[in-house]
């Protein structure tokens, strides 16, 4: 794939965006239409899907192999890092500026109120009169509250039926325990009467066995109980230290859990390099996987304008039919309109100066290169689906060497979202200066704002690169923030729109990501033109071929 392959794929970008806008259109104008393409769009989505574990294992693996010698990625490795961690905390930092320049969710007239009676003397007529107008405002910031939180049917269900199953489920496993409880006492007292006979035993280890597991079941349950419980940074840091890893890989890969998939490939190509010939068969059907899941990638490209029509029209059919493009206006278009503003502010400013001082290459020309993953990425808003089409921009269009690209997209796409940093954060804030008003304990503060941040940046990390997985994670952020969860109910009518920004935001990064840690690559290379890029390549030194 080290040739260019522009013949057939040069207008993809043109007709990606005519796909988007004409379903735009389509949801707009005809969304009972419009939803009905929603079965394209799943197909489309899952065929994208369907490439991921694999190609993240496999490019992983072959990105490794690629550097010949694993103590080559100590650099690299370090600037991939350092990136994510810089370019994270930054999004954070813009989108608490942005928030607190625009001030989305402050109520001006409350706050002109709030001012007038500072200035006035207590218990003067004028006094009272400003203190009637002031509760009359807060009760009507309430009710708009309400109606936001009882508008989302759906959520405001699904949550109060998670929370009733969570209570069923904990009864459920304690009744289970004791019953496993009296089957162990049973199965022992048998053992002792006769402690000779073999299938006693077999009993009595059984039941010992589901004893365990039931309790178990109910210490993982508790745990689970215990998220809605405020978690300290400490919970947060700890959690996500056993992200890295997972008890089964199968499960992992089933689950989409991608990071525990990329800490087994780097461990496991690792080891490959040091094995020399005894491995020569492995390392080459890994390089050679790798090729032909890329090919397939670029199969797929072909079809990316009909799957992404298909996409964007039933998403915006439905929010059409659901009332949610209403509620573009009035203060969630405040909201919007800060967020926007804060990842343009972030992607073409942040990161184009990023992009230009680490490169010295124009920004713009590499965003128009990467622009089809940019636009897959707000059409299907999930990193993780977007990542064998960035992987194949990255390579194919913007220049970036694979061993880069392998080594730098499977990880960026998982814990590297300055998008979602960003708006962790910008909403987070947008909650608070709304609920301040009824809750003076409410701290927006720099110390209160610096908690915001900081979990911001560690929800970001840990939020999955699938459809509003922000969302879920806000839940960190909102509870280390001491506001109410169900505040949730203010963000979530046009958080399916918010997710795409986002998610185009986190795959830009990534790309600018790949393409700096090119440059220290090369560097370190002594610039040598892409070597280790060919499949040849992928033998470790000493490996006899
Ligand atoms: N949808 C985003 C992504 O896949 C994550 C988020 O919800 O912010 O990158």
């Amino acid at each position: 794939m080290s040739e260019k392959k522009s013949d057939g794929h040069g207008n993809l970008t043109y007709y990606i965006i005519g796909a988007i806008i004409a379903a735009i259109a389509t949801g707009y104008f005809a969304p009972e239409i419009a939803v009905k393409f929603d079965v394209g769009g799943e197909v489309f989505l899952s065929l994208l899907m369907m490439m991921v574990v694999p190609l993240v294992v496999m490019s992983v693996m072959s990105g490794i192999l690629g550097l010949g010698d694993v103590r080559k990625l100590g650099k690299p490795g370090a600037y991939a890092i350092g990136y994510y961690m810089c370019t994270t905390v930054l999004a954070v930092l813009v989108g608490l500026i942005v928030v607190n320049i625009i001030k989305p969710g402050v109520n001006k007239d409350l706050e002109g109120l709030q001012v007038k009676i500072k200035k006035v003397e207590k218990g003067s007529a004028e006094y009272d009169q400003l203190k009637v107008e002031i509760d009359k405002k807060k009760k009507e910031i309430q009710e708009k509250i309400n109606k936001a939180a009882a508008k989302d049917e759906k959520a405001r269900k699904a949550l109060e039926e998670r929370k009733r199953l969570q209570g069923d489920g904990l009864k459920k496993l304690e009744g289970e325990l004791k019953y496993a409880q009296i089957l162990y006492d049973r199965a022992e007292s048998d053992l002792k009467e006769n402690s000779d006979s073999e299938i006693l035993k077999q009993d009595f280890q059984i039941a010992s066995y589901n004893l365990q597991e039931a309790k178990d079941a109910i210490v993982r349950e508790k745990e689970f109980l215990g998220v809605n419980k405020e978690p300290t940074i400490w919970d947060i840091i700890q959690n996500m230290l056993k992200m890295l890893v997972t008890d089964n890989l199968f499960k992992a890969a089933s689950n989409m859990n991608l990071l525990p998939l990329i800490v087994f490939s780097i461990i496991f190509a690792a080891m490959l390099t040091t094995m020399g010939d005894k491995v020569f068969a492995i390392n080459r059907m890994i390089g050679q996987g790798n090729e032909a899941l890329m090919s397939f990638v670029m199969l797929l490209m072909n079809i990316a304008p009909i799957g992404i029509f298909c996409l964007v029209a039933g998403k915006f059919g439905h929010a059409n039919l659901e009332g949610k493009l209403g509620e573009m206006v009035g203060q969630q278009g405040y909201y919007i309109l800060t967020i926007l503003l804060g990842l343009g502010f972030h992607a073409f400013i942040t990161l184009f100066a990023i992009y230009w001082l680490f490169t010295k290459k124009n920004p713009f020309t590499f965003f128009k290169n990467m622009s089809q993953a940019v636009l897959t990425a707000f059409s299907t808003a999930s990193s993780s689906a977007t990542l064998p089409v960035t992987m194949e921009c990255a390579v194919d269009k913007a220049g970036i060497s694979k061993k880069s690209t392998k080594f730098v997209l499977p990880l960026g796409a998982t814990i590297n979202m300055d998008g979602t940093a960003l708006y962790e954060a910008a909403a987070a804030i947008f909650i608070a200066q709304i609920y301040v008003a009824f809750d003076p304990t409410i701290d927006i503060t720099l110390k209160g704002q610096m908690i915001i941040a900081l979990t911001a940046t560690l929800a970001a990390i840990g939020a999955a690169g699938i459809p509003e997985a922000g969302l879920v994670t806000m839940m960190i952020v909102l509870t280390a923030a001491k506001l109410p969860v169900e505040a949730i109910g203010l963000i979530l009518m046009v958080d399916w729109l918010l997710d795409r920004f986002r998610t185009a935001v986190n795959c830009f990064g990534d790309s600018v990501g790949a393409a700096i840690v090119d440059g220290v690559m090369k560097e370190a290379d002594g610039d040598e033109p892409e070597e280790g890029d060919s499949d040849d390549e992928l033998v470790p030194e000493g490996a006899g071929s």
